[in-house]
């Protein structure tokens, strides 16, 4: 299946958007104090092109905090930075079947913490930041991670203050995985700049452009810059479809049928590996954390396009 046309995926947005604009399912995320102020209505769309190519519709430009949909990214950086095998035997590349603040997941997944994309797993790759202290790791994690966006991205620092008042499972989290030796460091470091890994602000444009340097084999599309080696985003791309859509990734795989990842903030990419990415923002999330509008949209757009990669065609 070729790279859709220009005018085809124009086309598609507005389509997806006038589908789903009315779809007031779902609740927002009450694992965040603040994430409570979101609003509801918010619904955005994007879609970059490996070829630079960027495509939007709604709120695209409403800033919203990533959270997990840092994850895969972070994981990419770390694994770039000490290697990927090195990182795999740590981290682990399995689904837990768990909840994706899973403690259980820590214990069934001794030494490691069994994949990325949980909590958990999370934390111990945080760990993995380059740097000495606090301050330096999370401004390398920092840099990096606006490398993916191709603009300077910058916290949200409501968020982080909610998030640091109320995070006490992620530091038990992070305290467990340190009696097994499962992350590097002091713990508490580690939540700390995993903390403010999700509670940096992005817009559903960004979440496009991040997800098109994964589908263009570690370059960014627009700024040219090559982020992360061919390797290191396929191995992103392949933990993303274990685990990208917490405990109901299997749905999501038989549903759309490529790489995705949410976050509690409401931000959703999609990954077509070759071709590019899509990105939604609707904070309105499902019993799994996932953004409703943002599943239907990924569901369409899919379909539409063809760009299931499971679908023989
Ligand atoms: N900061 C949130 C947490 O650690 C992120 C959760 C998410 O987006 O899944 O609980």
């Amino acid at each position: 299946v070729p790279i859709p046309s220009a005018d085809a995926v124009h086309a598609l947005l507005e389509e997806a958007y006038d589908s789903f604009r009315d779809v007031t399912e779902g609740a927002l995320s009450s694992a965040v104090p603040s994430l409570q102020l979101a609003n509801p209505d918010h619904f955005g769309l994007a879609v970059m092109g490996v070829n630079g190519r960027l495509h939007e519709r709604g709120d695209s430009r409403v800033p919203f905090t990533i959270q997990s949909v840092s994850k895969p990214f972070t994981y990419a950086l770390v694994a770039q930075a000490h290697g990927i095998e090195f990182i795999r035997e740590r981290i682990g590349v399995n689904a837990t079947g768990l909840p994706f603040n899973s403690a259980q997941a820590v214990e069934q997944g001794v030494p490691g913490p069994t994949n990325p994309l949980v909590n958990a797993g999370a934390i111990a790759t945080a760990s993995y930041a380059v740097g000495e202290g606090v301050e330096e790791r999370w401004s390398w994690l920092r840099n990096g991670l606006s490398r993916f966006a191709g603009r300077d991205l910058t916290l949200n620092h409501d968020v982080l203050e909610s998030e640091r008042a109320t995070n006490y499972r992620n530091r038990a989290l992070g305290n467990l995985m340190r009696s097994f030796g499962a992350l590097t460091g002091s713990p508490l470091d580690a939540v700390e700049i995993y903390t403010r890994a999700c509670s940096l602000e992005v817009t559903a444009a960004d979440l496009a452009a991040m997800g098109a340097v994964l589908a263009d084999g570690g370059v960014h599309p627009v700024t040219g810059q090559r982020v992360v080696s061919a390797e290191v985003a396929r191995l992103t791309l392949a933990v993303m479809l274990v685990a990208g859509m917490y405990e109901t990734s299997g749905d999501w795989l038989v549903d759309v049928g490529m790489p995705g990842k949410s976050g509690i903030g409401g931000g959703m990419v999609t990954v077509a590996p070759g071709k590019g990415a899509f990105s939604t923002f609707s904070p309105l999330l499902d019993h799994a954390g996932n953004s409703v509008r943002g599943g239907r949209v990924a569901t369409m757009i899919g379909r539409t396009l063809g760009l299931d990669m499971l679908a023989s065609r």
